[in-house]
């Protein structure tokens, strides 16, 4: 397997004030992982580049991308209760983006199998008109439409395993099925959507699937999610792309959530995901960092993955055994699966 990364210092500029947790300390301690870890030296790197207007246009409006363009050169300014952006906040934006489309142009290109963009600041809460929850631009749900445009793909899968439920990706693609938007989060929770009852509307009906979940799930109920209730739905689908809007405020130290992952557990969930999209769609699986605010847990959890998707480890075994509570929980889910996938 030969995968990418997007890193780039230019990722650090973005800072939201000394004590906010969706800092550049974030990625640092990811990039020096990777620095220090010699098995992952011969990770292909993709060359980010600023995003052009058009594309973030494909999600966004442009009274909003004239708003953030605004920022430039100003040293804070405040969109919501807990978004800000600095003086170099709209370039590094820009630059999150045009990172995930190089690198998803790269998979098309087979240059590379799989990747990981690790980039900030993150995507998934991102709305067409406004920044919410440490977001600007929504990278995960521009490269889904990019991935539409550019190469006429019909099914796109966009994978949510962040602790929080991706609001701005769920609203994006609502009423299409031609990108199919799976997320686990926990619920109830920041920010509020995500019940079980959002499947989508028109002709996105059933292609919006959520899971919410209530606190301290752990690896195994994670990879039973994924193997029982998101395997059967991709086998059905037939997705010719998975991307992950990958967050690690789902591991079990993270000072947001209240979810118990381990790295073990990060690298089983990513095996699965290679093997479903070695099965389905030619191996094309692009990871985009989301959350996660535990420094051990971004290091840990993207070394992990790194690992899984480079080939260099076998993926972990873990039986995906549940409680009897967890299976009661999951009723609706399974209940909008045979609805909307299963029916016969
Ligand atoms: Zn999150």
């Amino acid at each position: 397997m030969i995968t990418g990364l997007v890193r780039d210092w230019r990722y650090l500029n973005h800072e939201m004030g000394p004590y906010h947790v969706e800092s550049p300390a974030r990625l640092e301690v990811i990039y020096r992982m990777i620095e220090e870890e010699p098995d992952l030296a011969n990770l292909v790197l993709i060359e980010p580049r600023e995003a052009k207007e058009d594309e973030i246009a494909l999600i966004h409006y442009p009274s909003y991308i004239d708003r953030l363009k605004e920022t430039k050169g100003k040293p804070r300014v405040i969109l919501d209760p807990d978004t800000s952006t600095c003086a170099l906040s709209y370039e590094t934006a820009l630059l999150a983006v045009g990172g995930v489309l190089e690198a998803a142009r790269a998979i098309m290109e087979k240059r590379i199998d799989n990747a990981f963009a690790l980039v900030r600041p993150p995507g998934h809460h991102a709305e067409a008109s406004r920044a919410m929850g440490f977001c600007l631009f929504n990278n995960v749900a521009i490269a889904a439409r990019w991935l539409r445009q550019q190469y006429g793909l019909e099914r796109i899968l966009i994978i949510d395993w962040d602790l929080h439920h991706g609001n701005g990706t769920q609203h994006a693609f609502y009423r299409e099925k031609e990108v199919l938007y799976f997320s686990t989060h926990q619920f109830p929770y920041y920010p509020g959507t995500g019940s079980w009852e959002e499947v989508g509307e028109g002709e996105g009906l059933g292609f919006t699937f959520n899971v919410p979940l209530s606190p301290g799930k752990g690896d195994a109920d994670f990879l039973f999610i994924f193997k029982e209730i998101l395997g059967p739905i991709v086998d059905i689908y037939q997705p010719q792309f998975i991307l992950v809007s990958a967050g690690f405020d789902i591991y079990s130290g993270d000072p947001l959530g209240g979810m118990m992952v381990t790295g073990v557990g990060f690298a089983a969930l990513a095996g699965l995901l290679l093997e479903m999209a070695r099965k389905i769609c030619d191996s094309r699986l692009l990871l985009v960092l989301e959350g996660g605010y535990s420094l051990e847990g971004l290091r840990s959890g993207v070394k992990e993955i790194l690992f899984q998707l480079s080939g260099l480890k076998e993926p972990p075994e873990i039986e995906p055994v549940i409680s009897a509570l967890t299976k009661k929980e999951l009723e609706p889910a399974f209940k909008n699966l045979r609805q909307y996938w299963l029916k016969t």
